[in-house]
């Protein structure tokens, strides 16, 4: 996967949404074990408070029960009921005891007690007339300490000791818990004994029972009377009828089946942590919304900017149709689930588009560009194709079809149309420049290659015409290929080939016809691999032609052909002039003839020796014709002749020999073919009349017959360059075939 691809980006925001949500998650988890912590630490905290005091109440309890009995032994000494009552009285204040008071067996009561009706009713009486102690409460307010006194072994009355409630209250109403804990006794029948104030939080405890029956908090309850009836103390935590967290302990007293219950808020020590923690889960709430949304900001502007760079990229920004990227993804989906031989991958090049930007402006190229793909949309619906535009000028199209037949059909129906569409934009109307496109396809017979592969094999079968054939689509063959590695092995061979003098000049010579005499030379490149043997021009030229090393390869040449004639000069042999081809390319130099001139001048050659061979197509390029006639101009006030070589083989326009400042014209040998013909001979006499008479030398190429031979004596031609004479030589060669034609002359 790609850094700054689209699953890359997924794959990280995914990674990162997990982490936030492990660390919300792990936070969380902390908090909870922390919690749990707090409230355990909450329940022991509690249970121990609340054993304390359950002993402090017991210690009372217990307190007031030896008082009273350590009065018992006094009792009995006493002989008078008016000093049991002193007796009484004083003890009372003594011990703390609202009033003490004696009950006989037999329902006598002693003074102090003397307003008590029914004393034996009262309660706890009957209970320690049987020998027991009891605690009882006196109409809510009091409380009656009830034990027996034993003379002589029997229950001889009660000794009752009244305190007020509040005693009791005080010690169960302490400061523990900070003021926020509530605590009451209750009997083992769950009546209140003692309460503080307020009873009412432990009447809520109720109606969450009866509320739930079910619940936790009912368990709960039903457990707890459970232990109280067996004794055990316990605690447990509840939600209350107001919504708030309680946690209640309850303990059994030792005396009487009482219980004491305790009832504190929950968060008793934590409130503090509480607090804490309630922010903490809300900073971690935050954070990890914050955390989310800012993930998905990212996410959603990651998005947005993927979504305007697919635009960009699918979206061709001057035709509104598909970019090369779309296109290749789409074949990409297409082509290899396909069989073989049922799409093809065509290209479709505009003939010199630089020509229409140059003349209408770039803002109409475009426009051009736009109506293409758009008549190209409308006339391939998605089934049937659809295109887009590769480059500047360039269209590649998918096809569904598989033979040749009906894809040359096809193209042709798309060039027909795109070339109607285009001539009927308004500017384009009576324009001097005449649209037409070339079209090149490969037939996918192999779905399983590349797309770039495939284009590649359109774009090589388009190439692959020459500039002079007609307007039907080319088809790719493998051939094609071998050629492209051929051509890639001889420019990867260019440079060492030049290093090591691997180009040879031959000469081939120009006879006078009107004496057969040498009249000049054409040096011819020839090159000579030390091991693949003799490679011809027509091999690499092309080659070279296009990739511009053309221009060296030239000068190369001339510098040979300068250093030749140097020696024949310094031999003392006659010189004539030779030429040198020279190709398109330097054109678009404008200083291209100051090397020329530097090189004639290092081997001191006479400039009018020299001859430069322009082909006519240089006048249809695109530097433009007033360019070329400069140049033209420049090459004869520096001294050398200009010679129109292949003349016939194009354009032939007859306006260019008037037009250029050139001496020679060369009559290409096609002209010569089939000079059996009258016409031929008559066009061929014409040209070279009019040659003469507007001052023009006539030189031709390719003459092999006598026939040819004596038709361009009959007429007047004044050179000629051919097989008839000489084919091209090496300089030793060219050297002998001079010297014995020169002896046969002389
Ligand atoms: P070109 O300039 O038209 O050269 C004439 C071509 O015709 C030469 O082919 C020559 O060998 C061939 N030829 C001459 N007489 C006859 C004949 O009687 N019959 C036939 N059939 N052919 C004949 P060559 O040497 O193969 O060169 C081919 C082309 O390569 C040349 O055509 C020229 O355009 C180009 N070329 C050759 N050398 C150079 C060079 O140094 N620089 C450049 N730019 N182009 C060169
Ligand atoms: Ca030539
Ligand atoms: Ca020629």
């Amino acid at each position: 996967m790609r850094i700054g691809s689209k699953p890359f980006y997924k794959l990280l925001l995914f990674a990162l949404i997990a982490l936030v949500l492990i660390m919300a998650v792990t936070i969380t988890l902390n908090a909870t074990r922390l919690h749990h912590a707090i409230q355990e630490r909450t329940f022991s905290y509690v249970t121990d408070v609340t054993r304390q005091l359950t002993a402090d109440i017991d210690n009372r309890i217990q307190k007031v029960m030896v008082d009273l009995s350590s009065l018992c032994d006094s009792l009995m000494h006493l002989d008078s009921p008016d000093a049991l009552s002193d007796f009484l009285q004083r003890k009372t204040e003594m011990l703390g005891f609202t009033s003490i008071v004696y009950i006989g067996a037999d329902g006598t009561v002693s003074k102090a007690a003397s307003g008590i009706e029914e004393p034996l009713s009262l309660p706890g009486v009957q209970a320690s007339l049987q020998g027991n102690t009891g605690v009882s409460f006196l109409n809510g307010e009091d409380i009656l300490y009830t034990i027996p006194v034993i003379l002589n072994e029997e229950v001889a009355g009660v000794l009752g000791g009244i305190r007020s409630k509040a005693n009791m209250q005080e010690l169960i109403s302490t400061d523990c818990f900070s003021g926020t804990g509530l605590t009451c006794i209750i009997d083992s029948g769950g009546s209140v004994v003692i309460s503080p104030t307020q009873v009412d939080p432990f009447l809520q405890l109720d109606s969450l029972f009866t509320s739930s029956p079910e619940g936790k908090t009912a368990r709960s309850i039903r457990r707890m009377q459970e232990d109280m009836v067996s004794g055990q103390s316990g605690i447990f935590s509840f939600r209350s009828a107001s919504g708030s967290d309680l946690i209640l302990s309850y303990n059994p007293l030792s005396h009487f089946s009482w219980v004491l219950l305790t009832l504190v808020p929950s968060d008793v020590i934590a409130s503090h942590v509480n607090g804490s923690m309630f922010w903490l889960y809300g900073i971690i709430g935050v954070v990890v919304v914050l955390m989310l949304l800012t993930l998905f900001a990212l996410y959603a502007s990651q998005r947005y900017h993927y979504r305007q760079m697919e635009e960009a990229a699918f979206t061709d920004r001057v035709t509104g149709g598909m970019t090369n990227a779309a296109f290749q993804l789409k074949c990409e989906s297409l082509l290899p689930k396909a069989p073989a031989n049922t799409y093809c991958i065509a290209l479709m090049n505009i003939r010199n588009f630089k020509l229409i930007n140059e003349h209408f402006g770039s803002e109409h190229g475009n426009d051009v560009l736009a109506c293409i793909m758009h008549t190209l949309q409308k006339s391939m619906d998605g089934a049937e194709g659809f295109a887009s535009r590769a480059d500047a000028d360039s269209f590649f199209l998918c096809l569904k079809s598989g033979t040749r037949e009906e894809v040359a059909r096809k193209m042709r129906q798309l060039t027909d149309s795109i070339c109607a569409e285009v001539v009927k934009l308004r500017w384009y109307l009576g324009a001097p420049y005449s649209f037409s496109l070339q079209t090149g396809a490969y037939i996918v017979d192999n779905p399983s290659l590349e797309i770039t592969i495939m284009q590649d094999r359109a774009s090589m079968a388009c190439r692959s015409r020459s500039s002079f054939e007609d307007g039907s689509c080319k088809f790719y063959d493998d051939s094609m290929l071998r050629r492209m590695r051929r051509e890639e092995e001889l420019n990867m061979l260019f440079e060492s080939a030049l290093e090591h003098h691997e180009f040879v000049v031959t000469l081939q010579p120009k006879v006078r016809l009107s004496d057969e005499r040498i009249g000049g030379a054409e040096a011819l490149v020839r090159w000579v691999h030390p091991q693949q043997g003799m490679i011809y021009p027509g091999e690499f030229i092309p080659l070279f032609e296009q990739n511009g090393r053309i221009c060296r390869l030239d000068l190369y040449i001339f510098e040979e052909v300068c250093r030749t004639l140097h020696a024949w000069q310094q031999a003392g042999k006659p010189l004539f002039p030779v030429s040198v081809n020279l190709s398109r390319q330097h054109f678009s130099d404008p200083h291209f003839l100051d090397t020329y001139v530097e090189i004639a001048t290092r081997y001191e050659i006479p400039r009018d020796m020299l001859e430069l061979e322009l082909t006519e197509s240089i006048f249809f390029d695109d530097q433009g014709i007033e360019n070329t006639k400069q140049q033209i101009k420049e090459m004869h006030r520096l001294g050398f002749r200009c010679s129109l070589d292949d003349f016939g083989s194009g354009y032939s326009s007859l306006g260019l020999l008037v037009e250029f400042d050139i001496d020679v014209i060369k009559l290409d040998r096609r002209f010569f073919l089939d000079i059996s013909n009258a016409k031929s001979r008559d066009v061929i006499a014409s040209i070279v009349e009019l040659a003469h008479r507007i001052g023009l030398s006539t030189v031709a190429e390719g003459i092999e017959t006598q026939e040819q031979l004596d038709l361009l004596k009959g007429i007047g031609c004044d050179m000629v360059q051919g097989y008839i004479y000489s084919k091209p030589l090496s300089v030793a060669e060219f050297e002998v075939w001079f010297q014995s034609r020169e002896q046969q002359a002389g």
